[in-house]
Parts: C-alpha cells; sequence; structure tokens
C-alpha cells in the first residue's frame, strides 16, 4: 500500500469533512465476485459486447436473448454480499466525512453495507416493472419465471416487464440530477472503481474543485486529480479509514 497516497487521502478528506461525495464504478464490486466491464481477461467486454445485449434495443428486438443473458450476468450479483471497500465507504459516511454515494452499480451493495445516502444513477437489480401497466415486481421473482417462460411477464396484465436498470439507450433517471447537486456542492469528488469511461454519468467526478481516485488500474483522469491512490478498493479506502482512526459504528 502507497503510505504517503494514504495519508494524503486522509488529509484531503479530513480538509473536506461533510463536503465530499463519492462515485463508485465496477471495481468496488469486483471483490464481492461481481465481474466489472473493463478488467482485461475477466471484465464482462473480454467476452461479449454489453452495448449489443444490455441495450433497450436488444431489450425490444431480442427479447428472449436480452433475458436469457441478463439471468446469467446479473442473477448471481442478488446474492452478492459487500466487501470492505462498500463497509470503509459506509464508514466514511457515519462518520461525517462523506454526504452522499453516488454509485453506477446497480448490485445494491452500498446499501447492504449500510450506507444511507446512495444515489444509483444507473437503476438498481432490485425490481422490474411492467412496460404496460407500470406494475412492479421483485428481480428475483421475474428471474424465476425463466425456465418455464422465454420473458418474464406481469402477473396481472401478461404484458412483459423491463429491469429498473438503465440500458444502453435509457434516458437517464431522476438519481442522475440529484447526483449532479450533490457533486456541484461538494468540494471533493472522491472516485473508486471507476474508469471513469462511461458517459454522462463520468461527468459527475468533474463538477467539484477537487478530484481524488482510488484506482486498482491508472485512468485517463489521474492527471487531473489532486490524489491517485493505486490498489484494490477493500484494502486501500480501510487503510484511508484506519488512518482517520475512526471505525465501522
Ligand atoms: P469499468 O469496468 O469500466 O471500470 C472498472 C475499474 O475498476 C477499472 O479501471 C479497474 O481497474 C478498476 N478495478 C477493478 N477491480 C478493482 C478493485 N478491486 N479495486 C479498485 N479498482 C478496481 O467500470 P465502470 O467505470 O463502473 O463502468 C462500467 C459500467 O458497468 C457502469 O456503468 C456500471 O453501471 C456497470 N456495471 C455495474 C456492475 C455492478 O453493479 N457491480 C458490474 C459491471 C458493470
Amino acid at each position: 500500500m502507497q503510505q504517503t497516497e494514504v495519508r494524503a487521502l486522509a488529509q484531503l478528506l479530513n480538509r473536506h469533512r461533510g463536503r465530499t461525495a463519492v462515485f463508485t464504478g465496477a471495481g468496488i464490486s469486483t471483490e464481492s465476485g461481481i465481474p466489472d466491464f473493463r478488467s482485461p481477461g475477466t471484465g464482462l467486454w473480454s467476452h461479449i459486447d454489453p452495448m449489443e445485449y444490455l441495450s433497450v434495443d436488444a431489450l425490444y428486438a431480442r427479447p428472449q436473448t436480452f433475458w436469457r443473458y441478463f439471468d446469467q450476468v446479473f442473477g448471481p450479483t442478488l446474492d452478492a454480499e459487500p466487501n470492505a471497500g462498500h463497509i470503509a465507504l459506509a464508514t466514511l459516511e457515519q462518520s461525517g466525512y462523506v454526504h452522499t454515494i453516488i454509485t453506477q452499480n446497480i448490485d445494491g451493495l452500498h446499501q447492504k453495507a449500510e450506507a444511507q445516502n446512495v444515489l444509483e444513477v444507473h437503476g438498481h437489480l432490485r425490481t422490474v416493472h411492467c412496460r404496460s401497466c407500470g406494475r412492479t415486481y421483485p428481480m428475483q421473482q421475474a428471474l424465476e419465471q425463466l425456465p418455464k417462460e422465454p420473458v418474464p411477464r406481469c402477473e396481472q396484465c401478461g404484458k412483459t416487464v423491463r429491469p429498473d436498470v438503465v440500458l444502453f439507450g435509457d434516458m437517464m433517471p431522476h438519481a442522475f440530477s440529484q447526483a449532479l447537486q450533490a457533486v456541484e456542492r461538494s468540494q471533493l469528488v472522491l472516485v473508486v472503481g471507476s474508469s471513469l469511461t462511461v458517459s454522462p454519468a463520468n461527468t459527475l467526478a468533474f463538477q467539484a474543485p477537487h478530484l481524488a481516485i482510488v484506482n486498482r488500474d491508472p485512468t485517463l483522469a489521474d492527471r487531473r486529480a489532486d490524489v491517485v491512490l493505486y490498489g484494490t478498493a477493500g484494502e486501500a479506502l480501510t487503510a484511508v479509514v484506519e488512518e482517520l482512526a475512526i471505525g465501522h459504528q
């Protein structure tokens, strides 16, 4: 662990205590066994083009293929547990360092780690809704239909349902404008586990005067950051929490 950078990030968090927003990406959840998009070999992008499978076009034009892929990739995520990185961020929030955790992730692991103020800018895996009558169901209930049905359907009206995640081609949800407001009233944005390549979510990282990055690999924004801490999110954030001498409350 780069002790100098750990100390520098802890100092930055101290300086901007209560005026810091966190922005997380798929990298924070790889230690919970969920593959990210762009890690070589293990990232989803190494096997398929998510743009082709996880798009509004795919849902409408090839619903059966869409749901088969969706179930295969995200079904196991429903049982995932938060890791040390999620727990460290919840600790930073509970101790007043961080006011909002903005996430691109759909896995719900920040909430499972008991973070309170979480904005999910790409939606979540908890529910699906009927495209006709709007009724909402738990995702688990929709996926359980799949062995028997080619696509999950609304129990009320029989029409097809869709996941409450933001697909390629969807509009950004209300949470995105809330996230924009949250970063605009911040002094520091701490990015964790994101390649910062997915637009427009990545623009959230650059709306505050100060930027810090915790990531395993370099990102295109490293040169713009006050502090860059290379490492795995769990180890790096735990070290920062220890440096600040706070524990999970
Ligand atoms: P990305 O795959 O583009 O980048 C992930 C980054 O995290 C990489 O730069 C990688 O070096 C880094 N990383 C991987 N493991 C790490 C670890 N243990 N500690 C620290 N860094 C680590 O991810 P992105 O920028 O979030 O963009 C991908 C999009 O895919 C997002 O929009 C997200 O919604 C979606 N997605 C979400 C999940 C999820 O919910 N867990 C999983 C896959 C993809």
